[in-house]
């Protein structure tokens, strides 16, 4: 076979990465195969919201599953990967409702038909951002299934499952407190609420006791509710208020006179013990309302503005507006006795960070317990696995403790709730076609529900629905169940706790075998990132500055199971070094191979051929260990260290006297360590690698579907590699010897060594000629002693001793003046960091790990100072 051409001088990733990006998706090499006999390994990519911007959490969270998958397709599993984007029902509305505020319209205005056109409009334009950006990334994702939560086969499958539900009567419509952002204008699930700790005020106000003079003194964080106020409640066996049970208060600010209950579910110790009742906008006294029969009065809408309830003078002021009025007139009549300063938890809406507003409505919901018992079980057995295992904990403690899920939503982009009501006679109709006439009272007078389906409900038919359920087809047989769920800890309840319930239900089986859940990305002092600390790393930067695969290097490099992940451009810079050096490297390789590459005959292997085939299998070995129990880190790590420090460091210069002899075995050897190299390094940084490959004469289409190295245990050879280490602990002592006394590198010295064992003489003799090369050595002698009266500088190996001699290299008094100066300034050195470890202070006050660092500085210091002289005693003897 004929060598292609030779590498470009310097690596430039951005046009290599853009070629074979496209490549990739041209040429179908990630497309999966349905009717394969292969064993199949499939996932489907949790789908990225339309309107999302690729960011250093997705990077990861990305380029994880890609190095599994990389990996699996080249072990020659039949492989799918299916993208898709999710239609982000709130973050769409958003984007749509922002840009006709700029033209002062609301969506109310232009009605709910134009609206969407809006959106289609805009997804058409700007939807694909996220998808260019994966594509960047280097995701080896089959874009010829890309399925978009919005596609006419899924909706169908949404409303399938929704129509099924129903019919079970795990889907129900009721009138219910649920949480409401006033700014996004929907109703929203309790997972999508998040509690953060206020500084608030704890109002005290007087209520009036009917036909008395006395008060009762409530406590409360919202006053502006007491005009939904239909009861207070006190405790039955608090003394202090036996006397008013059964009373009734005169509620002040309205005329509404009210009764004083007793429940057990009342706090005696929060604020005097006596609280308020607002049935309609509290979610304790909205079930305090319903066991005492309260009357529930809505007083703040659904856009937190007070309604005509609250009385004509409230009426219209927004929430907070409207708790300063009541504060001014409750102190204006003396009823307000005092106020404290009270900290609390909040709930906030996890998408614009409003204070949410308990809203009673009529509202479709989930019935979950008797979904979540199947997936609770398949976990607990083993079934489904989450890595690392500590995760399913938390996936217990949720699952145990599930409420009923609200699932619609008052918004226009969404899967619209197949329910019809009709006007005649109040039947509720939920179907798959939309119904002409209502089967009770054959009226067609009818109106679909106004709302859609909150985003998370489709989501949670990914799996399945993406394959083509509730269609039997051949996807769908092929490739579900799938292999693996990676994601972030964030969504253990938004999808992958919901797809588990829905799949084990609808699509009959587990959705994915493994839940890989990763780590946040830190910066590099381990803070969060944050707009307002101004401390984000954009993954796109990152990639302009040091490629893609440095980026994916560095991310998997870190990816520690079950930590979180530092990230410092540092880092990047240093993979980005590696690139180079892989790219060195091969130039290197492709320069000194022959026309012609021929077969390895094993009798004419070299020492160092033999040696790094030999470690070349164990890393595979380790490698292959590492990612089946995704230690991603870990597979890198070993990689990254046997390409550089053995591959690069050593191989490379032990191969090049069998080059010079024109060594047909060795050049064969040289090739096909590289050639496993890059496969091996494939799935973690894809570009560069490909790149390389495609020079190299044995490649075919794509490195991505060539095959991984398989570890055939027979080039593993024990002696070779004992061997090499000693051969190269004497290169590394003679070249630091070398070093220490500053030997010009071009000079060429002599070099005893003292070996006592036979077999490690034979050895050593045989293999001289990798010392001579590699410590520039002229001639090398064994013998039992030293010569005497040579003026020699030594060194010790094991149970070798080492020496060369210096004659002819250089002055030797100049060189006895250097060693004397060096000497003092390194006992000056030791003097000042010992005073500095002697200092009690500096020892209490200082982290534990600069102390450890100074005391190995110290001994290092210590090193090399005997070492210096003893040189200097080897040319001097005293
Ligand atoms: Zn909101
Ligand atoms: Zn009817």
């Amino acid at each position: 076979m004929k060598t292609k051409h030779i590498l470009e001088k310097a690596y430039i990733p951005e046009p290599v990465e853009e070629k074979w990006a496209k490549f990739w998706i041209d040429e179908g090499v990630f497309v999966a195969q349905a009717s394969s006999q292969k064993k199949k390994f499939s996932m489907v990519l949790p789908p990225p919201n339309v309107t999302g911007i690729l960011h250093i959490g997705h990077a990861l969270c990305f380029t994880l599953p890609d190095i599994i998958v990389r990996w699996r397709r080249m072990q020659g599993y039949n492989t799918l990967w299916l993208p898709g984007t999710d239609h982000a029902s709130i973050a769409v509305h958003n984007v749509i409702e922002q840009s006709l505020a700029k033209k002062n319209l609301t969506r109310e205005q232009i009605g709910r038909e134009k609206f969407l056109e809006f959106a289609w409009e805009w997804k058409r334009k700007h939807g694909g951002m996220i998808i260019n950006q994966l594509k960047k990334l280097g995701t080896s994702l089959d874009w010829t299934r890309e399925r978009f939560t919005l596609d006419e086969d899924f909706s169908k499958a949404v409303r399938q499952v929704f129509v099924n539900l129903y019919e079970e009567g795990l889907i129900y419509r009721d009138y219910y407190l649920v949480n409401r952002c006033p700014r996004c204008g929907t109703v929203l699930s309790d997972i999508e609420i998040e509690h953060r700790e206020l500084k608030a005020k704890l109002y005290y106000i007087k209520y009036p006791l009917v036909e008395s003079k006395e008060f009762v003194f409530v406590a409360t964080t919202r006053p502006e509710t007491m005009l939904g106020d239909t009861a207070v409640a006190v405790h039955p066996e608090d003394t202090r208020y036996s006397k008013w049970q059964g009373k009734k208060v005169l509620l002040p600010l309205t005329n509404r006179v009210i009764p004083v209950i007793a429940d057990k579910k009342v706090d005696k110790e929060f604020g005097t013990g006596a609280v308020k009742v607002t049935p309609a906008h509290d979610p304790v006294d909205f079930e305090l309302g319903k066991k005492h029969n309260l009357e529930q009065i809505i007083v703040i809408d659904g856009s937190g503005k007070m309604t005509r309830e609250a009385g004509d003078e409230f009426k219209g002021l927004d929430r907070f507006e409207c708790r300063e009025k009541v504060l001014l007139n409750l102190k204006k009549m003396g009823l307000l006795e005092k106020v404290e300063d009270y900290q609390h938890m909040v709930g906030h809406c996890y998408r614009c960070k409003t204070i949410i507003e308990p809203h009673l409505s009529w509202q479709w919901f989930v019935k979950v317990a008797p979904l979540a018992k199947e997936a609770i079980k398949v976990v607990k057995e083993g079934k489904i696995k989450f890595i690392p295992s500590n995760w399913a904990k938390t996936y217990f403690e949720w699952m145990y403790n599930i409420h009923d899920w609200c699932i619609s939503r008052q918004l226009w982009w969404g899967h619209r709730i197949p329910a019809w009501y009709c006007q005649d006679c109040n039947e509720i109709i939920v179907s798959m076609e939309t119904p002409q006439k209502c089967r009770k009272c054959e009226s067609s007078n009818l109106v679909q529900d106004e709302d859609v389906l909150d985003t998370w409900f489709s989501s949670a038919l990914w799996p399945f629905a993406t394959m083509g359920w509730p269609e039997e087809t051949k996807d769908f047989k092929t490739f579900y169940p799938t292999d693996l769920m990676s994601t972030g800890f964030d969504i253990i309840f938004f999808w992958v706790a919901r797809m588990i319930m829905m799949g084990l239900k609808f699509a009959r089986d587990i959705p994915f075998r493994h839940v890989f859940i990763n780590g946040l990305v830190r910066d590099f002092k381990r803070r969060k990132m944050s707009k307002s600390e101004g401390n984000i790393v954009d993954p796109l930067d990152m990639i302009g500055k040091y490629g893609t695969d440095a980026l994916r290097f560095t991310l998997a490099a870190l990816a520690i199971p079950g930590m979180d992940i530092s990230i410092s451009e540092e880092r990047m810079a240093g993979y980005r070094a590696f690139a180079n050096k892989i790219w060195n490297a091969s130039r290197f390789v492709l320069m000194n191979l022959e026309d012609e590459i021929s077969e390895i005959k094993e009798n004419e292997l070299t020492l160092a051929d033999r040696w790094i085939r030999s470690r070349l299998d164990r890393i595979i070995e380790e490698y292959n260990e590492a990612l089946e129990a995704y230690k991603f880190y870990e597979a890198a790590d070993k990689i990254y260290h046997f390409v550089w420090h053995e591959f690069c460091d050593w191989y490379i210069e032990l191969v090049k006297p069998a080059m010079k002899e024109r060594n047909k075995t060795s050049q064969a050897v040289l090739i096909e360590t590289l050639d496993r190299i890059l496969r091996l390094l494939h799935p973690f940084m894809p570009f560069i690698t490909e790149e390389i490959w495609q020079h190299l004469p044995l490649s075919q289409k794509s490195l991505a579907v060539a095959s991984f190295p398989e570890t055939e245990k027979s080039p593993r050879n024990e002696e070779a590699e004992a061997n090499m280490e000693l051969l190269q602990k004497v290169i590394v002592e003679v070249r630091t010897i070398r070093a220490e006394n500053r030997i010009p590198p071009r000079d060429k010295v002599n070099l005893w060594l003292k070996v006592r064992k036979e077999k490690e003489k034979r050895m050593l003799k045989k293999y001289q000629i990798y010392i001579q090369t590699l410590a520039n050595i002229r001639k090398t002698e064994t013998a039992a002693d030293f010569p005497q009266k040579k003026k020699l500088l030594k060194g010790v190996v094991g149970s070798w001793d080492v020496a060369i001699s210096l004659e002819g290299i250089f002055d030797l008094e100049q060189e006895k003046r250097r060693l004397e100066k060096g000497i003092s300034k390194i006992s000056l050195d030791i003097e000042k960091v010992e005073k500095r470890l002697s200092n009690t202070g500096f020892l209490s006050r200082a982290p534990k790990n600069v102390v450890q660092e100074t005391k190995e500085k110290l001994k290092m210091l210590k090193n090399r100072k005997t070492r210096l002289e003893e040189s200097l005693k080897d040319i001097f003897p005293t």
